[in-house]
């Protein structure tokens, strides 16, 4: 496990200068001979094509799913600051950032009071100011427990983008990420403050019915959302659980 030092950050730092650049990519196609398997040249013309991510390097996020937690927050209003939060599947970093910028972390006029973000990956990830950063895989016992050592009180959000690399079998991407929810959800329970928000990746048809169940009666208020700028071809959808109910 390592902990990254904090350097500064470059989000929205072409903003200005590029909001009205037009994110229409238009249908672009590949004309050079380059040798690629089929699934890499669907995936490179995917990107290509697409306009959150041109819109995403506009505005210096690392990821497109970056526009993902912007409208989640936009419908559920749980990003602020002075908060606690810990972003598990942290990286490349795009919803640490959003993150970063709604708490108020990492500013030039320095952190708000009592803000504190503390990201998780099995994967390195850029450095963000003020960001505690561990490198580590969430399912190890160790993680939860260096996770815990470096939060100095009660955690308000907890978000899990989580999601093993697919491989293709519905069923086995499907019980590889309700493992993932199930932990980040048990590591909720521990740690979360009453009142506190629960934010999840899910594959479509939702939570499992167990899980859904275990939710509603840790929290008030349970929904699922697929946003906007999640791909329409994609299963994944988000399950925002709100009002955490407290240790039982
Ligand atoms: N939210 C990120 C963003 O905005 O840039 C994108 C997250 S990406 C969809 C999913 C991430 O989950 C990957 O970086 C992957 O390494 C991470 N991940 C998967 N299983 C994990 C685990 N057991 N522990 C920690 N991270 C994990």
């Amino acid at each position: 496990m390592t902990r990254q030092p904090h350097s500064s950050s470059k989000v929205g730092k072409n903003s200005k200068k590029k909001s009205k650049a037009s994110h229409k990519v238009g249908k672009v196609t590949l004309k050079d001979n380059r040798k690629r398997t089929e699934s890499s040249r669907n995936w490179l013309l995917r990107q290509l094509n697409d306009p959150y991510v041109a819109k995403a390097q506009d505005l210096g996020y690392r990821s497109r799913a970056a526009f993902k937690l912007l409208e989640i927050d936009a419908k559920f209003h749980f990003l602020k600051a002075g908060i606690t939060l810990i972003d598990l599947g942290a990286a490349p970093g795009g919803w640490t950032q959003v993150a970063a910028q709604k708490l108020k972390i990492g500013t030039t006029k320095g952190k708000a009071k009592g803000s504190q973000i503390v990201a998780v990956d099995l994967t390195d990830m850029a450095p963000i100011p003020d960001v505690t950063f561990l490198k580590a895989d969430f399912t190890d016992e160790a993680t939860v427990q260096a996770l815990l050592e470096n939060l100095t009180g009660g955690v308000d959000v907890i978000l899990s983008d989580m999601a093993a690399p697919a491989c293709g079998m519905t069923d086995v991407d499907h019980i590889r990420i309700m493992n993932l929810v199930e932990g980040a959800f048990e590591f909720a329970c521990q740690v979360l403050k009453p009142g506190g928000t629960f934010v999840a990746k899910v594959l479509q048809g939702g939570t499992e019915a167990t899980l859904l169940a275990r939710l509603k009666k840790s929290f008030t208020k349970v929904s699922h959302f697929k946003p906007q700028s999640s791909r329409k071809d994609s299963a994944e959808m988000y399950v925002v659980a709100q009002g955490f109910r407290g240790k039982r």
